[in-house]
């Protein structure tokens, strides 16, 4: 039997980075030693108190529930802790219905769309963008306006040139500051201008707030439930991912707007059943270290960020120091204007070094490209260095 691909998976647009793995793949046979910058996963292992604290809730035989469906028998200390963790940074209340736990954000994105969004509803997606807010709304049927995020608007959305057709249509609106993959950062009275572009549209606004504590030099990131009646509105993506060090632990939470929240926990209910309860205990136990846990996390970004920033700029680039993620997006040489894709592939053929072209983030993505941070010192040092003797 041989089984016919899916339409919702053939929306989907072709995944851009499968053809720089196959020349990856073929520069390692022909014995190119490869230095992949492409992946943001960080390196650094998950603290340790993190660690001990699943250790000692999987050992814990007093626990009765251990083994048992995370969502039938969650444990309440993840989401209190979410409660305390916005208190302190944010200074924002939650009620507990404004508040669902999940298996991180990738899923809970997509999960999110198949609970508010219809067959034919427009959803509003920045491009270049994280591309699993479109993948969502492929997955329920829906359709992608692409907003596009421009250098003379330092990457911000630009609500006033949304055409009135798509603010009719919309239903929800992505927004991701700080931003992957330009590391643009909104102020306050961006996330203000959002709430009020929502209200004005009956649009609900979705900030994935993935990189919100991977800040730089006293810079912090502020959160859209930071505005007033704003949970009216929006809803805030977290993920314990980039932050803690936890990617392959899934763990995160969706807060705000309380019946878009409970539509997400409906839709869980009815197809992932939760997380290990020693996961729960453990993302709980990271949340309320936040202010331990973090700092030495964001110092080691800040030194890669600055090394490979400097040795950029020294070398004809001229970008600024992201204040925020684990990314830095530069623009391709004079020469390779419009064709990230060839920077990419030459680069690989000459150097083995795997960079990310923007166009793999979309249309508006063309014309950079992006280096993560999650790599050894050592690693970005090497990667850098034969960068620059290509001399481009
Ligand atoms: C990494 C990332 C996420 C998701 O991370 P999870 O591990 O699925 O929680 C979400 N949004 C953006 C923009 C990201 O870069």
């Amino acid at each position: 039997m041989e089984m016919q691909m899916a339409e919702r998976l053939k929306k989907l647009p072709p995944y851009l980075f499968a053809d720089l793995r196959r020349k990856m793949n073929t520069a390692r046979e022909k014995g190119v030693k490869v230095i992949s910058l492409g992946i943001g996963d960080p390196d650094k292992p998950t603290p340790d108190p993190v660690v001990q604290e699943l250790c000692r809730a999987i050992n814990d035989t007093s626990d009765i529930h251990r083994q048992r469906y995370g969502c039938d028998v969650p444990v309440p200390d993840f989401p209190e802790a979410v409660k305390s963790f916005y208190k302190r940074r944010h200074d924002v209340d939650l009620d507990d219905d404004q508040i669902v736990t999940t298996m991180g954000s990738k899923d809970s994105i997509v999960k999110f769309c198949m609970g508010i969004m219809n067959p034919g509803d427009v959803g509003i997606a920045p491009v270049p963008g994280y591309p699993t807010y479109n993948i969502g709304h492929v997955f329920a049927s829906a359709v992608t306006y692409q907003v596009p995020l421009l250098k003379e608007n330092d990457f911000l959305v630009d609500f006033d040139a949304i055409p009135g057709e798509v603010k009719r249509l919309a239903k929800i609106m992505w927004l991701n500051y700080p931003n992957n993959p330009t590391t643009a950062v909104a102020d306050l009275d961006f996330f203000q201008k959002a709430v009020d572009f929502a209200r004005e549209n009956d649009i609900l606004i979705a900030h994935d707030n993935a990189y919100g504590e991977n800040t730089y030099e006293g810079y912090k990131a502020p959160s859209i439930l930071q505005v007033d009646g704003a949970d009216e509105v929006a809803v805030e993506f977290f993920s314990l991912s980039k932050a803690f060090n936890m990617t392959g632990w899934r763990a995160g939470f969706v807060i705000g707007n309380k019946s878009a929240v409970g539509l997400l926990r409906t839709v869980k209910e009815n197809i992932d059943n939760g997380s290990l309860r020693a996961i729960q205990f453990a993302a709980a136990k990271a949340l309320s270290l936040a202010e331990e846990i973090i700092p030495p996390i964001n110092e080691v970004y800040r030194k890669r960020r600055d090394m490979v920033v400097d040795v950029l700029n020294k070398n004809g680039w001229n970008i600024e120091k992201p204040k925020g993620t684990i990314y830095v997006w530069a623009p391709v040489p004079e020469k390779y204007k419009g064709l990230s894709g060839d920077f990419a592939t030459d680069l690989l053929e000459k150097t083995g070094v795997v960079v990310t072209p923007g166009l793999g983030y979309g249309q508006w993505g063309e014309g950079y490209f992006r280096i993560s941070l999650t790599y050894p010192d050592e690693v970005l040092e090497e990667a850098l260095s034969r960068i620059m003797d290509l001399n481009i």
